[in-house]
């Protein structure tokens, strides 16, 4: 059995690279050039080879007296109107588990104690952004729920938090 763990909101398949890419280290527009097996934005002038990979992001579960925590994302944020979990990215300097507690609190006003892994999993939310998610499953321990405000550095995320009734 092959096993694929993908969400794609945009067909992947019909992907552009991207390449009007400044290097990152001096600033020279970047060539395609073969490095590592395909070819990557390079520098002609640094050799600097720009790798893309998917940003690593926490999703959790939030689990209190039978019910579950959804969210549902504000108007004019990314994805308006759909369901989602309490959800960011992972700063450079912080755990994955830190990452997730940290998100809780600061998108629902919870105190959140993490218990287990349910997947992992890539998204494909645009061409620009790919990310791999570590989908925890929490329980609240403290705190109070409150309708809170997230940003995140290319957008404004504005999600709202409900309870949803789980019986
Ligand atoms: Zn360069």
């Amino acid at each position: 059995m092959k096993v694929k763990q993908v969400f794609s909101a945009y067909n992947f398949q019909e992907r552009n690279s991207l390449c009007n890419r400044y290097c990152s280290v001096c600033g020279e527009k970047c060539v395609k050039k073969e490095a590592g097996g395909r070819e990557r934005d390079s520098c002609p002038a640094c050799g600097f080879v720009h790798y893309e990979n998917p940003s690593p992001a926490v999703s959790v579960l939030l689990v209190k007296d039978e019910k579950v925590l959804l969210g549902k994302r504000a108007h004019g944020s990314f994805k308006e109107g759909l369901w989602c979990l309490p959800c960011g990215f992972i700063e450079f300097d912080e755990d994955f588990l830190t990452a997730a507690r940290r998100e809780v609190q600061e998108e629902t006003g919870l105190i959140s104690e993490i218990e287990s892994i349910i997947s992992v999993m890539s998204n494909y939310l645009t061409p620009n952004l790919h990310t791999v998610v570590v989908v925890l499953l929490a329980h609240v321990i403290g705190g109070e729920l409150s309708i809170a405000y997230s940003k995140s550095k290319s957008y404004i995320m504005i999600v709202r938090y409900n309870l949803y009734l789980k019986k």
